[in-house]
C-alpha cells in the first residue's frame, strides 16, 4: 500500500539538514512562491484598531518585553502592585528559581511571602469599587431563549453562600474539592468558592467517564464532590450523578471514601425525583447552600499556595496531575488575558471552552474576572441546533471577543458560509484560537468570513503547564501571519532547541523551549515532583521542555508545528504533522485532515494521511490524488502522502483536539493495540476508519 514516492526528489535534499525551516526555505526554491509567501503572508493590523489598542505598535511591545525580560522582579512587582494583597512580597526576593535539574530540585516560585486572595481579587474587588452591578456572567443554556445572568454583586453573594456551606461541612484550606459540573454558572461559582476559603479545586470535564472521574477521585482524595444530577448538551441528556456514583463505588474499592456528594439539580435536563439517591452522602445543592450566609470570610493564602490540581487530557498517556499556585498565577492569567485580547471594560467575552479545560480556568474564570469583564458561558453544543448557534449568540449578545479552538473552525468552515452570513456579528472586534496550530487555510475562513476581515486573530499558544499565554500575536501591534502564533509575551524567552540541547539561533526549527521561568508556570505534578523534573526539565537541562516542535522563519515569527511525538521522519527529513495537515486542509474539498508516520522499508517511514472531505463530497480516485498533489506542490514531493485513508471522522480527545496515538495504530493496522478508546470524544469513529481502511 505504501509505494514509495518520489524517492530521488528525497535524495536530492539528503544533504540538507532535517527541519522545517530548512524545508521551506527549500520549498521557496522548488515553489517559486508557494510557502514562501505563507511566511510573507502578512495581514495588517488596521489603523483604526491599532490607534485605539493597548499595545499599538510592535515598538511598544518590544520595549516592554525588554523590560520584562530584563528585569523581570521589576516588571512583574508593577504589575502586581495593582492587585489586593493582604501582605506584600519581599521585594529582593520576587522569583526564586531553578530549572537546571544539573543544579539540584527544579522548583519556582514567585512572590513567596505575600498574601492574597484570587476570589476577592476577582469578585470583592470590582463590587468595592462600585461595579457591583455590572453583569460578571451571561449564561446561555443547551436551547436558544434559556438564559440567564450574574451582577458581580450576584456573583459575590453566590460564591458567598457556597463557600459558607463548604466551611460549614468541614473543607479546610488546603483540601481538594472535585467539581464535575458542565458549562452552568455553578461552575465558576464553585471554583471561586473553593479558592475564597483556600480548597483546591480540580474541575473534571463534565465529558470523561465514570474510570476517568475515579483514577482523578483516587489521585486527589477530595472530601467533597460537586456534581449535578444531569445536563442536555446538544439532542442528548448525560446522566452525570450516574457516572459520578459509578466512580465513588469505584474509589469507594480503593479506600478513597468521599463524604458529600452536592449535586446541583439541573431541572431542565432531570427531575430530583428521577435520580438515582445514596442518603447521607448526597446533599442537594438547591436544599443548602441557599440558607447560607451571603458573607463568607476570605481566607488570605501565601501567593505559593495551591489554587488548583487540572488533570491533562490525556492525548499523551497517564494524565497528569498540573499544579498551579496563588499569586503567579494570577497576575499572569489577568495580564495575559487583558493583552491578548485587548481587553475594554465595554467587551462581552465569550470564550467556547468549558472549564474543565485550562482553558477555561485561565480565560472563562480567572483571567476575564480579574479584569471585571463580562463573561459569557455557555452550556450547549455550539452546532446545535444547528451549524450558526454561534453567530446567533454573538448577536444576542453583542459579543465583542470570541475565544475557541481550531477543531471549532474547521467544522463550521465545513457546513459553509451561509450559516455564518446570516447572522450580522457586527460586534465583534477580536477572534482567539486555541489548542492545536490553526492550518492557514482555516485561519483565513475564521477571518474573511467569521471577522469579515476586520477583526485580528489571536492565535495563542499555551499549555496547561504554562497557566497562561506564551507565544500570540498582540492585536494590533504587529502584522499577523496566517498559522503564525507570533511572538512571546511578556517575561516569557522561548529558545529553539536542537537534538542535543544546544540553542538554536535565527531561523530555524528544532525543540521549543522556555528559558527561565514567568509567573503562571505550574509548580509541579500533584504528588510526583519526580515525574515533573523527568517530564519537563531533563530533556533538554536548564530549560522547560514544551514538548512541541515550533520553527522561526527570517522575521523572527514562531510557528507551532506539533508535538515532538509526532513528527514524522521521512529518508532523514523532519516533517511536523501540522505541515501536511495544513497543506490538505487548504484542498477545496477537505474538511479535516490527520497525519501520521508508519514505517517504511524504504524511507524510514511514510506520511500516513487520515482526510475528512466536507460535507457531500464524495470519495473518488481523483480526488485523491488531487489531495496529494496539493501536498506535492504547497511542501514539496518528500511530504506526500504515502496513502491517503478516508475519514468519515476523527478521533479526538474531548478536548477536541486529534489524537494520533490512535491513528498510528490503525495505519500500522495493529487494530489489537488501539489502547483506551474511551476517553474518546466518539468512540464509534474509530470502527468506521476500520472499515474504510481498504477503500
Ligand atoms: P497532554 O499533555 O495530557 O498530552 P495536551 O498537551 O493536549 O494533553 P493541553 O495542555 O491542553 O493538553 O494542550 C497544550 C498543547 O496543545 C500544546 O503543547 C500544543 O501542542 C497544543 N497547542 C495549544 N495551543 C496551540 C496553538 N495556538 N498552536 C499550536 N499548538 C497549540
Ligand atoms: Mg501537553
Amino acid at each position: 500500500e505504501l509505494g514509495p514516492s518520489d524517492l530521488c526528489h528525497v535524495e536530492s535534499m539528503s544533504h540538507n539538514p532535517s527541519g522545517a525551516g530548512k524545508i521551506n526555505k527549500l520549498n521557496a526554491v522548488i515553489l517559486g512562491d508557494s510557502l514562501a509567501s505563507e511566511e510573507d503572508d502578512l495581514i495588517l493590523p488596521s489603523a483604526q484598531f491599532s490607534q485605539s489598542a493597548l499595545i499599538s505598535s510592535q515598538q511598544q511591545y518590544e520595549n516592554m518585553y525588554k523590560k520584562s525580560v530584563d528585569d523581570p522582579a521589576g516588571f512583574w512587582s508593577e504589575i502586581a502592585s495593582e492587585f489586593y494583597w493582604k501582605e506584600k512580597w519581599n521585594p529582593n526576593e520576587v522569583c526564586k528559581e531553578n530549572l537546571d535539574i544539573t543544579k539540584g530540585q527544579v522548583s519556582i516560585e514567585w512572590f513567596k511571602g505575600a498574601s492574597t486572595n484570587i476570589c476577592y481579587n476577582a469578585v470583592d474587588l470590582h463590587v468595592s469599587a462600585g461595579n457591583g452591578d455590572k453583569v460578571a456572567i451571561y449564561w446561555e443554556g443547551n436551547e436558544p431563549g434559556q438564559d440567564g445572568q450574574l451582577t458581580y454583586s450576584q456573583l459575590l453573594d453566590s460564591v458567598c453562600q457556597l463557600a459558607s456551606y463548604l466551611k460549614e461541612v468541614g473543607v479546610r484550606k488546603g483540601d481538594a474539592v472535585i467539581i464535575y459540573l458542565p458549562m452552568l454558572m455553578e461552575l465558576p461559582i464553585a471554583m471561586l468558592a473553593c479558592a475564597r476559603i483556600g480548597a483546591v479545586h480540580s474541575v473534571v470535564f463534565a465529558g470523561f467517564s465514570a474510570e476517568s472521574l475515579a483514577q482523578r477521585i483516587i489521585d486527589c482524595k477530595p472530601k467533597i464532590v460537586i456534581t449535578c444530577n444531569a445536563v442536555r448538551r446538544g439532542p442528548k441528556v448525560i446522566f452525570l450523578k450516574d457516572i459520578v456514583d459509578t466512580a465513588l463505588t469505584e474509589s469507594a474499592k480503593n479506600n478513597v471514601s468521599v463524604d458529600i456528594c452536592l449535586t446541583y439539580e439541573n431541572t431542565s435536563a432531570m427531575k430530583r425525583e428521577e435520580t438515582k439517591w445514596q442518603d447521607g452522602r448526597d446533599v442537594w445543592w438547591q436544599d443548602v447552600v441557599p440558607n447560607f450566609p451571603t458573607k463568607c470570610d476570605v481566607e488570605w493564602v501565601d501567593a505559593e499556595d495551591p489554587l488548583f490540581l487540572l488533570y491533562t487530557s490525556g492525548s499523551t498517556g497517564k494524565p497528569k496531575g498540573v499544579l498551579h499556585t496563588t499569586g503567579g498565577y494570577m497576575v499572569y492569567t489577568a495580564t495575559t488575558f487583558k493583552y491578548a485580547f485587548d481587553y475594554k471594560p465595554s467587551d462581552i467575552y465569550w470564550c467556547t471552552a468549558d472549564c474543565g479545560w485550562i482553558t477555561g480556568h485561565s480565560y472563562v474564570t480567572y483571567g476575564p474576572l480579574l479584569n471585571g469583564a463580562s463573561v459569557l458561558v455557555f452550556e450547549g453544543a455550539p452546532n446545535y441546533p444547528d451549524a450558526g448557534r454561534c453567530w446567533d449568540i454573538v448577536d444576542k449578545y453583542k459579543v465583542t471577543i470570541f475565544y475557541t479552538a481550531p477543531t471549532l473552525v474547521r467544522s463550521l468552515m465545513r457546513e459553509g458560509d451561509e450559516f455564518v452570513k446570516h447572522y450580522s456579528r457586527k460586534s465583534l472586534r477580536v477572534l482567539g484560537s486555541v489548542g492545536e496550530p490553526i492550518n492557514p487555510s482555516a485561519w483565513r475562513w475564521f477571518f474573511n468570513v467569521v471577522g469579515d476581515s476586520r477583526c485580528p486573530i489571536s492565535d495563542t499558544w499555551w499549555q496547561t503547564e504554562t497557566g497562561g499565554f506564551m507565544i500570540l500575536p498582540i492585536p494590533g501591534a504587529w502584522p499577523q501571519k496566517p498559522g503564525s502564533a507570533t511572538f512571546p509575551f511578556f517575561g516569557v524567552q522561548p529558545a529553539i532547541v536542537d537534538e542535543k540541547g544546544k540553542e538554536i539561533e535565527g531561523e530555524c526549527s528544532g525543540y521549543l523551549c522556555i528559558k527561565k521561568s514567568w509567573p503562571g508556570a505550574f509548580r509541579t505534578l500533584f504528588g510526583d515532583h519526580e515525574r515533573y523534573e523527568t517530564t519537563y526539565f531533563k530533556p533538554f537541562a536548564g530549560y522547560y521542555f514544551t514538548g512541541d516542535g515550533c520553527s522561526r522563519d527570517k522575521d523572527g515569527y514562531y510557528w507551532l508545528t506539533g508535538r515532538v511525538d509526532d513528527v514524522i521522519n521521512v529518508s532523514g527529513h523532519r516533517i511536523g504533522t501540522a505541515e501536511v495537515e495544513s497543506a490538505l486542509v487548504s484542498h477545496p474539498q477537505c474538511a479535516e485532515a490527520a497525519v501520521v508516520g508508519v514505517e517504511h522499508e524504504v524511507k524510514g517511514q511514510g506520511i500516513y494521511a487520515f482526510v475528512t472531505l466536507k460535507e457531500g463530497v464524495p470519495y473518488s480516485e481523483g480526488l485523491r490524488k488531487s489531495l496529494i498533489l496539493t501536498v506535492r506542490n504547497q511542501i514539496g514531493a518528500f511530504a506526500a502522502p504515502d496513502k491517503i485513508h478516508w475519514a468519515p471522522g476523527l478521533p479526538k480527545t474531548r478536548s477536541g483536539k486529534i489524537m494520533r496515538r490512535i491513528l498510528r495504530k490503525i495505519a500500522s493496522r495493529q487494530l489489537n493495540e488501539l489502547g483506551d478508546t474511551s476517553t474518546l470524544a466518539d468512540p464509534g469513529v474509530v470502527d468506521q476508519l476500520i472499515a474504510l481502511a481498504d477503500c
